[in-house]
């Protein structure tokens, strides 16, 4: 079991204490653009519950945010007219996730590999 460490970016956002473009939320998810994205349209799903990794993650959590994954990137697909969409997920820094709280990423993929719309 992986410490929870609430300094990181995502626990600011969601105590209010740092700023996102929020296109989702519910009791227990919170959907947002990354800051730095790989392709037009690059979003991001995280739980409200303090979890590092997939392995510290309950089955609530992870149920909430398998439903928040697909009705974000569901619109996500439909606002950038995409015709595929990656959906990747990190665990542990050697996997190279770089925040340490749990995280989907919705990331549009378009024609030839372009990186925009
Ligand atoms: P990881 O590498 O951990 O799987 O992905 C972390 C993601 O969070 C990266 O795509 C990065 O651009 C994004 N990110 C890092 N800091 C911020 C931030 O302050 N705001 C937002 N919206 N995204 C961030």
């Amino acid at each position: 079991m992986v410490p929870y460490n609430s300094e990181n970016i995502f626990a600011k956002i969601l105590s209010g204490e740092a700023n996102c473009i929020a296109v989702y939320e519910d009791e227990f998810t919170l959907a947002f653009m990354d800051i730095m994205p790989q392709t037009d349209g690059h979003t991001l799903v995280i739980p409200k519950e303090p979890a590092e990794t997939l392995f510290e993650l309950s089955e609530e959590g992870l149920g909430a945010c398998t439903r928040t994954l697909k009705t974000v990137a569901t619109a996500v697909q439909s606002a950038f007219e995409c015709p595929g969409v990656m959906i990747a997920q990190l665990n542990g820094s050697v996997a190279g996730q770089t925040v340490p709280h749990f995280h989907f990423h919705i990331i549009p993929r378009y024609a030839d590999g372009s990186s925009v719309r």
